[in-house]
């Protein structure tokens, strides 16, 4: 399997994030992605490339064009206010106001195209993003052309942004990104499976209304858990959609064989729907020692889930997510794809 890697990621290095009431250095380091490379070239799973240039266009088809403009402006609209910190939401608009306008207050737009404030915007982000789609497409490139599986070293990660808001360190949605290009490529059925702590609230909003992409999620219930307001149950898809869209919440403290059963229902539903190519939205936050997350999983269900996933019998793309127990997070990820591959 071969693994794609941008070093463009360390540009996205911001200093703050608003966590328990006060600014903390943030969970998503630079860090991570260098130690997940470290074990995937000490393990011998593949060759390592760079990404290719895909331009605009495919990030054009899953989020609005002034949402990217935005993303790409902000930092230097941000300073040219006059602010010396980094750009952090801190003004929405509200319920019983309605959203329906274009702000031009670059405090406005923070608020406009943001779903939580625990992530700044910091000279980098753009790029860093930027690329890690491109780390993303070019794996799905691989997909594509060689019928092989790959592994998309995505830093930042991607799942939890929408079509028009950034959050939860995520500003472009890679997985979905990766989805549309596939569908836009011949492929007619895709699914996407969410092993991150987190619910792929992103992923969801974006393929919603769609039968050609189908989206499964095993995550932290949203009731104790971020994003919060979305990864229920009863949220099943809507219109084409309906019945193309599952969430699987579980409750804290949840060891690994209440997880792999989830995980399994979450597999029999994509081999029933029978994708063509899938898109794994790998994060090892389900691990005990995450910093920021409540499930139990030990190193080795890592490796166990991987094979789970291999059985499916179909190309797959593991793209990056999340993962904050930085010590641990080569072993865990490279773990997943050496299970996928037995
Ligand atoms: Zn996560």
């Amino acid at each position: 399997m071969q693994g794609i890697y941008s070093s463009k990621h360390k540009l996205r290095n911001s200093k703050s994030e608003l966590c328990g009431g006060e600014f903390v250095t943030p969970f998503e380091t630079p860090q991570r992605v260098e130690y997940v490379l470290k074990e995937f070239n000490n393990r011998n799973i593949g060759k390592v490339v760079k990404p290719i240039d895909f331009g605009m266009g495919p990030l054009l088809k899953v989020h609005d064009s002034r949402y990217l403009d935005f993303i790409q402006s902000c930092h230097t609209e941000w300073q040219q206010a006059g602010n010396s910190g980094e750009a952090i939401a801190w003004c929405w608009p509200s319920r019983d106001t309605g959203s329906s306008f274009s702000p031009k207050d670059i405090n406005a737009k923070l608020g406009y195209y943001s779903l939580s404030s625990d992530t700044s915007i910091s000279y980098g982000t753009w790029e860093a993003a930027l690329d890690s789609a491109n780390v993303a497409l070019t794996g799905t490139k691989l997909l594509i052309d060689n019928n092989s599986s790959a592994f998309s070293m995505c830093r930042p990660p991607g799942h939890h942004a929408t079509r028009d808001m950034f959050g939860g360190y995520c500003f472009i949605n890679n997985a979905a990104v990766a989805a549309q290009y596939l569908i836009d490529s011949g492929v007619s059925k895709v699914a996407v499976l969410d092993v991150d702590f987190h619910h792929c609230n992103g992923t969801q909003s974006i393929f919603y209304n769609r039968d050609d992409v189908m989206v499964c999620s095993v995550h932290g219930d949203p009731y104790s858990a971020f994003p919060y307001f979305s990864g229920y149950v009863n949220e099943t898809g809507a219109g084409y959609g309906k019945g193309f869209n599952f969430n699987y919440p579980l409750p804290p403290n949840t060891g690994y064989s209440v997880w792999k059963r989830a995980l399994c229902s979450a597999l029999e539903v994509i081999n029933n729907y029978g994708p063509d190519k899938l898109i794994v939205s790998l994060g090892s936050d389900t691990f005990k020692d995450d910093p920021i997350s409540f499930f139990k999983l030990d190193s080795e269900d890592f490796f166990d889930y991987g094979y789970e996933i291999s059985k499916l019998d179909v190309p797959t793309l593991f793209v990056m997510e999340g993962g904050y127990a930085v010590n641990d997070i080569g072993v865990n990820m490279v773990n997943v794809l050496q299970g996928f591959e037995t």
